[in-house]
Formats: C-alpha cells, structure tokens, sequence
C-alpha cells in the first residue's frame, strides 16, 4: 500500500493526453464482493501516473471503501474519480461533486402518480400470500415488490416459481409503462421478488457526464478517449450501455486478473 500515498501529476499533466481509464468494481478490480488485491493498487497506482483513471460501480461509497481503500486509506484518495451509484454521487480529487437523486428527477407530482397506481395495483393483485414494503425508496430509484420486501426466504422462493408461472412482475411492468408512456423510466426485473424503477439513462452511462463536464473546467482536461473496463459486458448485463456507448472503448475482462493483463497490454 505505499504507493497509496505517492504524488500524481495534476489531471492536465497526465502523459497519455485526453484520455481517461474507467473500471467497474466487482469482477473487474476486485473478485465479485471481496476486497482488491495488493497487486491491483500497485498497477492502478502506476497507471495514474500516466493517464486519468476512475471506477463506477453501482454500490454506495461504504460499500467501495470496504472492497478498495482500508482504514488508513481513504478509496477517494486512489483514483482520481470516484462514481459510487453508477455516478449519482461522484468524488473528483477526493473532493464531492454535486449529487443527483431519483425524487429530485422526477418531482414529487409525477412521484405521488405513480406510487399511487403502483399501490393500487399491488392491493387489486390476487396473490397467495403478501407481506410489508411494497414500495422501497431508493436514492437513485424505488424497487417495487408485489409480494413485500418483508418477505421470509422460504416466502420469496415460493413467490419466485408463481411468478415465473403467472408472469407477475413483467405484467405489471407492462402495466405500469401502458400508464406512464412519458415518464422516461426504466424497468428491471432481478432477483426473486422485485423490480428496479429507474430514469432512462440511469446506468452506468450516467458518469459521463461528469466526464464531460471536466473541459468546462478551468484549466480542464475534454476527455476524447474514455476506457471501459467490465465484466458484465453482453445485454442485459450492468455493464452493457456504458461498454458498448459510442463514447467510450469498451473492453470485456474476465476478472481482476485479465484487467490487470489488459492494461499492461494497453498502457506499459
Ligand atoms: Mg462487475
């Protein structure tokens, strides 16, 4: 971790000029949930020296702090740009820049709309069984769950298979979208017993604006070139809009090995 301290040059005095190297975190810098190797800050902290670099993950900061920094080391001190929430929070030189949230976008006019069709629906809906927090309100979104998020395991896994029988969730997904065409929202069924709500656009690509943003800058850098590397680059995978947005280059990995592989081909 000594390198964790050592000086980078200012952004505009990068040697490899115009350009910026992103990562996504799990499966890419560290194994899917665990912490990164000392390996990968070495070579990280190398590449610094000569090019931007920057992570996006969809996790909170906590959560990024524990897989990449260490008590003594803060995460925000080893890249130069940090993008918690797929960049709904955003650190550049360990210092915050402005956030963005889910009710802020939306307002609370359209918000109200839409939760009170969304619970009207769920009371309607005849299921075997319901629980409690059927709506979660989330930062950079809300997850709908027909049965409730309060859900017991054995309660989620029999909900699971009625709903891969009755076809539940994409119903009511289809529902929702027939009743609000012109919300701009996003859709994504995962796990057993939720959906995502989302603004369109919400994905990874969301930190390229703050990318972009660094030309307006004094003495600001316009970042030409921007690296993606990910793991979950094929559709449907969370790394698929930023991998294959025609302003970045997208590179598919592995896991942290083959990204450390790649960017000793790319860049040593
Ligand atoms: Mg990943």
């Amino acid at each position: 971790m000594a390198a964790a301290g050592a000086i980078v040059p200012p952004l505009n005095q990068r040697p490899i000029k115009n350009t910026i190297v992103l990562f996504d975190v799990d499966d890419t810098l560290t194994p899917a949930r665990l912490a990164v190797s000392p390996e990968m800050l070495q070579l990280l902290s190398e590449l610094r020296q000569k090019v931007a670099i920057g992570y996006v993950g969809g996790s909170d900061l906590v959560k990024q702090q524990e897989q990449l920094g260490t008590k003594e080391v803060n995460v925000t001190t080893l890249f130069d740009f940090c993008f918690p929430e797929n960049g709904l929070s955003a650190y550049r030189m360990g210092e915050k820049l402005s956030s963005s949230s889910f009710i802020e976008w939306i307002g609370e006019e359209k918000y109200k709309a839409l939760v009170k069709w969304i619970l009207h629906y769920i009371a309607d809906l005849d299921i075997p069984i319901k629980r409690g927090t059927f709506i979660e309100f989330r930062n950079g979104m809300i997850n709908v769950s027909p049965i409730g998020r309060n859900a017991s395991t054995a309660e989620r896994n029999a909900y699971n298979a009625y709903d891969i029988e009755h076809n539940i969730r994409p119903t009511m997904v289809e529902a929702i979208k027939a009743a609000f065409p012109d919300f701009g929202l996003t859709y994504s069924i995962g796990g057993q017993i939720s959906f995502d709500v989302f603004p369109t656009g919400w994905d990874k690509r969301f930190c390229l604006k703050h990318v972009e943003a660094e030309k307006d800058r004094p003495d600001g850098v316009e970042y030409t070139t921007i690296h993606f590397f990910g793991d979950k680059a094929f559709e449907g995978g969370n790394d698929w809009e930023i991998y294959s947005d025609p302003r970045t280059i997208g590179h598919k990995v592995e896991g942290p090995e083959d990204t450390m592989a790649q960017i000793k081909e790319l860049f040593f």
